[in-house]
């Protein structure tokens, strides 16, 4: 993920409102220096001498930290606390952080839960002592309750989603209580659209018209199994249909299986070694979920699939853990490579890369730098489609994965046909028969716990130059592949624009000639159908046919029955003047298709590939004849430059597309 994009989505939370309703507990450590032990006068034991002590919001308080490291700009809480000194050392810490406190009820006959933590000697050798909890043990008084659940009616409307912690072990003695439970579950039913997310300990299967979040445990408990990673899938379709909620269950290191849309995925974890500590992306906490979620949607994604754009949850682990997730998170981001995902040191580990075309198909391990480190392709068989590609597919990279010497840290595939980005599915094959809505991420996910991301191969043949090719310095390129058809990639500000059914970007199909030749969109006259190899040859042929001039083109058509691009460009080269006529016409009708598309979008440069696009004199003499046709011609000068990556072009941006997914490009 590149770094203005990051900034983007995090200063995009500003506006979002959350509240977060439930058991809000102090942390609380004490130092003990143990070369200051005295000797109590009256017991004789030794009394501890502390020298400092600090404490963080937990439970509840959790929630609102990490929510504030997200940069949601208006967190409320709803809870109860005592009116004791811990109480004011927990409103001290949400106050630094702008919480709306209007609903943290402080009540004199209530305990502020606070675990108490001693840690006695320094550095390595401290030692942490037996705990002192401070809890309630009496129910919630009943006034209490009346307040909190009209605090809940009330104020909830007014916010983007709530996160409910329900912590206490102990039933009715937290915050959410059955009253409680039973208000908000009436909240969700009422307000449909208002995200509430609840993380309970014991009372997950209580729960109606909520999203939830159980582990593996919790949700086994509700559905009477050990536990539900035996049957994550059937877990979170039975819980789901209980609650009419997504459901996000969390299974170690499986990762997160969502319920969703009345659709499951799962979101694989990885493991990811911090200085100390071990996290799993993949098993997101609730604030992070819930940032995702609000997200998501403004970036295209649907909730399930937002999940891709959490940074790593943050660890559960005292007072030495980072304040915030996005510490990683940004230095990964802007490129360094010393982040904790590459934990073997050296750069960022490699991605696999996918490219499916109509003739063949190729698998490659690809290095951050661009460099192809293992490499496989084989034939298509374009009769067979998706039924006879599939399991070769997977089996190839099966193979690759068991090489095992690299640890790919994701899966990006470029697809010969068009795409749907924002819910990652094939929406059709141009070469061959199957391919209609396959959920090909998802299939690969499930099978090689790796995110996985897709996208058509043009717009990856773009991504490709951009990244590691001729396009590479340019902020804005638009790219053409052409060959046997016309593909387009366009890149702006160093993102593809995918327009809003990642259907943009179709540089081909700009319609140039008024009643020119039927295209394969349906339409007439696009670029396609004038420039492209298969109309290059149809135009040869149809030279030939009706010319009177002699012409080798003639003498191969009579000998083989038949003419190809590449025959044009070899008579063009010996100087066959039919030859030459039509590839001029074919040049002209290129450059005009490149004087629209630059007018529109203003680029930096552009990028042609393909086979006939590299063709020797397919660009010459294009870059003056398009400058010297925009609009205020002489103003810029907008360089038409050869790909430099060959038939690597697409495999590179899938890889390229890949690390971005996973934030190390
Ligand atoms: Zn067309």
């Amino acid at each position: 993920m590149q770094r203005n994009i990051l900034d983007r989505i995090l200063a995009q939370a500003n506006d979002l409102k959350v509240l977060v309703v439930g058991d809000f507990f102090l942390d609380f450590y004490v130092l003990i220096d143990p070369e200051k032990d005295e000797v109590s006068l009256e017991t004789g034991k030794t009394a501890f001498q502390a020298v400092d002590h600090y404490s963080s919001p937990g439970a509840a308080g959790t929630v609102v930290n990490n929510l504030t490291a997200l940069g949601v700009g208006t967190i409320g809480a709803l809870g109860v606390i005592g009116s004791d000194g811990f109480g004011f050392e927990l409103r001290r810490h949400l106050e630094e952080q702008g919480v709306n406190m209007e609903h943290l009820i402080q009540c004199p006959t209530r305990l502020t839960p606070t675990y108490m933590k001693p840690l006695r000697g320094t550095g390595e050798a401290s030692e942490e002592q037996n705990r002192i909890d401070f809890k309630n043990w009496t129910p919630l008084p009943r006034e209490l309750e009346d307040q909190v659940i009209e605090a809940l009616r009330a104020e909830a409307p007014k916010y983007h989603a709530l996160i409910v912690a329900d912590q206490v072990d102990q039933e009715g003695l937290g915050l959410v209580t059955e009253r409680v439970r039973s208000a908000l579950c009436q909240l969700g039913q009422d307000h449909p659209d208002l995200i509430i997310l609840v993380d309970s300990r014991r009372n997950i299967g209580e729960y109606r018209h909520v999203a939830i979040k159980p582990n593996e445990f919790e949700a086994g408990r509700v559905l009477g199994l050990k536990t539900a990673a035996e049957r994550p899938e059937e877990s979170v379709r039975a819980l789901s249909a209980r609650t009419q909620r997504p459901v996000f269950l969390t299974v170690g290191d499986q990762g997160q299986w969502v319920c969703a849309e009345g659709e499951v995925r799962q979101i694989p974890a990885f493991p990811v070694a911090g200085p100390s500590i071990s996290w799993a992306r993949g098993t997101a906490p609730a604030p992070e979920l819930c940032w995702a979620w609000l997200q998501g949607p403004r970036f295209g994604m649907r909730p399930c699939w937002a999940i891709w754009l959490l940074p790593s949850p943050l660890p559960n682990s005292g007072p030495q853990a980072p304040p915030a997730p996005l510490n990683w998170w940004h230095a990964t981001s802007s490129g360094l490579s010393s982040g904790p995902r590459s934990n073997q040191g050296g750069s960022a580990m490699p991605v696999v890369a996918v490219d499916i075309g109509g003739t063949q198909y190729r698998l490659a391990v690809v290095s951050r730098e661009g460099e192809i480190l293992l490499h496989q392709r084989a034939r298509t068989n374009r009769e067979a489609g998706a039924k006879w590609l599939l399991p070769r597919l997977r089996a190839g990279l099966r193979e690759l994965l068991a090489k095992g010497e690299h640890s790919p840290q994701a899966i990006g595939i470029g697809f010969g046909g068009p795409v749907d980005f924002a819910s990652q599915t094939i929406l059709a094959s141009l070469h061959a028969p199957g391919w209609e809505e396959v959920d090909l991420c998802g299939e690969l996910e499930r099978e090689f716990a790796l995110p996985c991301v897709i996208d058509n191969d043009a717009n990856m043949g773009g991504l490709g130059e951009y990244t590691y090719g001729a396009g590479r310095g340019f902020g804005s390129i638009l790219y053409y592949t052409v060959s046997t058809g016309v593909g387009g990639g366009v890149i702006i500000g160093g993102e593809l624009f995918r327009g809003s059914h990642s259907q943009a970007g179709e540089l081909g199909h700009i319609p140039i000639a008024l009643d020119g030749p039927a295209c394969t969109c349906g339409f007439r006259g696009c670029v396609e159908a004038l420039c492209s190899g298969l109309a290059i040859a149809r135009q040869a042929r149809e030279a030939v046919e009706k010319g009177k001039t002699s012409s080798s083109l003639r003498t191969i058509l009579e000998e083989k029955g038949g003419l190809t691009a590449k025959d044009v460009f070899d008579c063009t080269a010996s100087g066959d003047a039919l030859a030459q006529g039509i590839l001029a016409k074919v040049k002209n009708a290129f450059a005009r298709g490149l004087i629209g598309a630059i007018n529109c979008f203003d680029p930096q440069a552009v990028v042609v590939g393909g086979g006939v696009g590299l063709a020797p004199g397919f660009l010459d003499g294009l870059e003056e004849q398009v400058n010297g046709s925009l609009v205020i011609p002489g103003r810029r000068k907008i360089p038409i430059l050869r790909g430099s990556l060959g038939d690597n072009s697409v495999l590179l941006g899938a890889a390229a597309l890949a690390f971005r997914t996973i934030g190390t490009y």
